[in-house]
C-alpha cells in the first residue's frame, strides 16, 4: 500500500489522482489533501477518502472548513501550512497538482523530507530545475512525471543510455488556434481560449495551451528532468495527440509511447511505478484510428514558444522570469485586463528588461521571479 499526499486535490489533475487512487483501494490510499480555497469539493474528498491531514492555503477557507468539519481531523492553513503538511504527513508519494510557482515551497519541502514526487506542476520546475534535480539527486528520492510529455519520454527512456540520445520529439495537439488565421487572434475571447480541442484542464494550463507557452515550458521540463539541452528538444504538432512524445537515438531507432488522451494514464504510472497495474481505461482502437498527423509548429503565429527556447538557451533566472511574467499575463489575460495577443509581448519586454543571473541561488531565483512579476503588471498598466 503506497501512502499518497495530493496537492491540489481540488483541480483537473488532483480529482483525475484521486479517480485513481478509488480505483485501486489494495494499492494507494490519500493520506493528506491539500487545496487553495475550494472547501466544497475538499468536504467531500474528504468524506470519501478520509485523510489524516488536510491544508487550505487559504486561511479564510481554512476557518470555514473547521467550522464545518465534526471531529478532529488536522487542517493546516497558509502557505506555511502546505509544508508542514508534506513534513508531517507519513505520505511515501506527494502529487505536486498545484497550478503555478505556488507550489515551489512544497516541492523543495518534500524533497527534503525525503519523498517522492509525482509532478504535475511544471511552472516550479521551470523557475528552478537546476535546484530541484541536484536536490533530489542528493537527497535521493524520484520526481516521476506525471505531464503526459514527460511520462512518455521518461517511459521511452527507461533502460536507455542518456548518452545514446538524439533528440526528443516533444509533441503538441497544437491547441485551439492551429487553424486560425494569425489576424483573427486580434479577437480571440476568453471562451474561445477555454475550450481546448482535447484535453480538459484548469484554467491556466488551457490557456498556456492555446499560446503554446505550455509547449515552451515543457520544453524547459524535459531538459530538466532528462538533463537535455534544448537543442535536442523538438517540438512536433501532432493534433491527433495519441503519440505523447517520442525519443530519437543515435542508430536512427525512434521510440515512441502512446495512449488514449486521459490523464489518469500518467498518473496512474507515477502512482505505481515501477509497476504497472491493469485498469478499464480507454485503449486505442487501431483499426479505427486511421492516421496521425504531424506538423511544424509556427514560432510567427505562436511567439511564446520561440521566448520559452530564448529563455532555455540563456538558463540562469531567465525562465523564472518567462514563467513569472507568463503567469501574470494570463491571470490578467483570464481576469479580462489584457487582450489574447499581447500575452507574448508582456512576456517579451520582460525578458528584454532582465539581466540574466547564470546559476541563480534559491533567493536569486525568487528575487527574479518578484521583480518579473512587477514589471509585467507596470507594462500592462501601460497597455491600457
Ligand atoms: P487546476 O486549476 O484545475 O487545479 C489547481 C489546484 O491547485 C486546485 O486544487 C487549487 O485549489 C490548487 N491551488 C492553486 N493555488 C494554490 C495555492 N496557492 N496553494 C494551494 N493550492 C493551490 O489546475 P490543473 O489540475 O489543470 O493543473 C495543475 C498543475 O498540473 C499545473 O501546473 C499544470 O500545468 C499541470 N498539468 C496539468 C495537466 C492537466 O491535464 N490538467 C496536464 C499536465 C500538467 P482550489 O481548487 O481551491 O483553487
Ligand atoms: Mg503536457
Amino acid at each position: 500500500m503506497k501512502h499518497i499526499a495530493i496537492l491540489g486535490s481540488t483541480g483537473s489533475i488532483g480529482e483525475n489522482t484521486l479517480a485513481v487512487i478509488r480505483h485501486f483501494p489494495k494499492s494507494f490510499k490519500a493520506v493528506a489533501l491539500a487545496t487553495h480555497s475550494n472547501i466544497e469539493i475538499l468536504l467531500k474528498q474528504i468524506k470519501e477518502f478520509r485523510p489524516e491531514y488536510v491544508c487550505v492555503a487559504d486561511r479564510e477557507a481554512a476557518l470555514k472548513l473547521r467550522s464545518r468539519l465534526k471531529g478532529n481531523l488536522k487542517i493546516f492553513a497558509g502557505e506555511e501550512g502546505l509544508e508542514e503538511l508534506v513534513s508531517k504527513s507519513k505520505a511515501d508519494k506527494v502529487v505536486l497538482a498545484i497550478s503555478g510557482s505556488a507550489a515551489l515551497p512544497p516541492l523543495l519541502k518534500a524533497i527534503e523530507n525525503g519523498k517522492d514526487i509525482a509532478l504535475a506542476n511544471k511552472e516550479a520546475l521551470v523557475m528552478a530545475g537546476p535546484l530541484v534535480m541536484k536536490m533530489a539527486s542528493r537527497n535521493k528520492i524520484k520526481i516521476l512525471p506525471i505531464d503526459s510529455e514527460q511520462s512518455a519520454i521518461w517511459q521511452c527512456l527507461e533502460g536507455e543510455k542518456y548518452g545514446n540520445l538524439k533528440n526528443i520529439y516533444l509533441t503538441a495537439s497544437g491547441g485551439p488556434f492551429r487553424k486560425t488565421g494569425r489576424n483573427r487572434l486580434r479577437k480571440i475571447s476568453r471562451s474561445q481560449v477555454l475550450k481546448h480541442p482535447k484535453w480538459s484542464m484548469g484554467p491556466k494550463i488551457t490557456v498556456d495551451s492555446a499560446t503554446l507557452m505550455n509547449k515552451g515550458l515543457e520544453v524547459l521540463e524535459a531538459m530538466f528532468l532528462f538533463d537535455v539541452p534544448c537543442a535536442k528538444i523538438k517540438v512536433l504538432v501532432h493534433p491527433e495527440a495519441i503519440i505523447h512524445s517520442m525519443v530519437e537515438f543515435i542508430d536512427g531507432v525512434v521510440i515512441a509511447q502512446l495512449s488514449e488522451t486521459d490523464m489518469r494514464i500518467p498518473i496512474q504510472y507515477a502512482l505505481s511505478y515501477p509497476e504497472r497495474l491493469a485498469n478499464s481505461l480507454p485503449a486505442i482502437d487501431f483499426y479505427k484510428l486511421k492516421e496521425l498527423h504531424f506538423e511544424k509548429p509556427d514560432f510567427g503565429k505562436f511567439p511564446c514558444l520561440g521566448l520559452a527556447y530564448r529563455a532555455a538557451t540563456a538558463l540562469g533566472t531567465s525562465p523564472a522570469v518567462l514563467n513569472a511574467a507568463n503567469e501574470v499575463s494570463v491571470g490578467e489575460f483570464l481576469d479580462k485586463r489584457l487582450e489574447f495577443i499581447s500575452i507574448p509581448r508582456v512576456i517579451e519586454k520582460v525578458l528584454n528588461k532582465h539581466r540574466n543571473i547564470a546559476e541563480p541561488d534559491l533567493t536569486e531565483i525568487k528575487a527574479a521571479d518578484s521583480w518579473a512579476r512587477e514589471e509585467a503588471y507596470n507594462i500592462i498598466e501601460r497597455l491600457n
